[in-house]
């Protein structure tokens, strides 16, 4: 059975945002709206090892290896060993951010197509933030058959890009954005984009209704799913079974309730 949550992008594991007893109370609260697994996403190569770190020591939680396009221009990407490394079910957060003046767009492609590389070789997925910058995205993804299916984190752009991502083969991480933003490319969606869909907080972002104002936590997917059941006129069963088994099957995640 599916018919549990599972948040597949949040920053839980980040100090910065969230103190140790927090985030020990924040997987409780979880685990009582029935989100029973959360993906860490690492941002830096130290970020990453952070997110490695609090995955190996709690229970249906997992990592992944990223370097942020805003940092692009510093970063030095060196391959290492994941072999060794368990519960490391993805490549990201990668990919292009044009939204704050001052980007290297040739520094963000470079260390774009290096991570996807590495991605496709070590047989991972990727979890991608692009912002203002979907053309030249979908222009990179088109060199990489060989991707493997692959999220596209808080989507918001327009209609049009919708259908493109989709076309890809990607599928389209939704969060709180969509319950206050009032996006356009959600207008008018049915429940057959459920096959396409995975739900994630970003924790400690993006607060979805009715929480706004505080900080975000992997319980809140709950309320994610429920704007989604309202929306498109579906049960919560539905919305959890069909997104569940969408990041189930993408970052190839074990049965919840396995041991550390
Ligand atoms: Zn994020």
């Amino acid at each position: 059975m599916t018919n549990y949550l599972v948040d597949s992008h949040c920053h839980l594991h980040d100090r910065e945002f969230f103190s140790n007893d927090e985030a020990e109370k924040m997987l409780k609260t979880a685990l009582s709206r029935d989100v029973k697994q959360i993906i860490c996403i690492g941002t830096s190569h130290d970020d990453s090892l952070a997110a490695e770190k609090f995955a190996n020591s709690h229970a249906d939680t997992f990592w992944t290896y990223g370097i942020h396009p805003e940092s692009a221009k510093e970063a030095v990407f060196h391959e290492f060993s994941v072999e060794t490394r368990e519960k490391l079910v993805a490549i990201g957060e990668i990919g292009l951010d044009y939204h704050y003046p001052g980007f290297d767009k040739s520094a963000q492609i470079r260390l774009l197509e290096e991570m996807i590389s590495f991605s496709i070789s070590k047989n991972l997925p990727c979890s991608f933030h692009v912002r203002d910058a979907l053309p030249d995205f979908f222009a990179v993804l088109d060199n990489f058959p060989k991707l493997k299916p692959s999220v596209l984190h808080s989507f918001s752009d327009s209609k049009k890009n919708l259908e493109i991502a989709l076309g890809k083969g990607l599928f389209i991480g939704i969060n709180g954005l969509i319950t206050f933003a009032n996006l356009d490319c959600y207008k008018g969606i049915d429940s057959s984009i459920l096959d396409r869909v995975v739900l994630e907080t970003d924790a400690p972002f993006l607060t979805p209704t009715p929480n706004r104002g505080k900080i975000n936590e992997p319980g809140n997917i709950k309320d994610i799913a429920s704007y989604l059941s309202t929306k498109l006129g579906v049960s919560e069963e539905i919305i959890a079974e069909k997104t569940t088994k969408n990041v189930r099957k993408i970052f190839n995640l074990p049965n919840p309730g396995g041991e550390i």
